[in-house]
C-alpha cells in the first residue's frame, strides 16, 4: 500500500496566463518565476484556475 495522494501543485489563469505552484513549507501559493521573472498575470485579473490538468491524484509513472 504505497499510493500517493497528491493534492494539486500547480495551476494556471486561464485568463490571463498567471502561473502559480504550491510551496509545501510555505503552505501557500506562490508566483511561477521565468528567468527571474514572475509570472504574475494581470493583478486586475478574477483568475480562472484550470488546475484539473496538473491535478492528478494517484502518481504514476508515465515514461
Ligand atoms: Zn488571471
Amino acid at each position: 500500500m504505497s499510493a500517493e495522494v497528491r493534492a494539486p501543485t500547480a495551476r494556471v489563469c486561464e485568463r490571463c496566463g498567471r502561473e502559480e505552484y504550491w510551496d509545501e513549507s510555505l503552505e501557500a501559493w506562490q508566483i511561477v518565476r521565468d528567468d527571474g521573472d514572475k509570472q504574475a498575470g494581470n493583478p486586475h485579473c478574477l483568475h480562472e484556475w484550470d488546475i484539473n490538468g496538473t491535478f492528478n491524484p494517484v502518481v504514476e509513472r508515465s515514461d
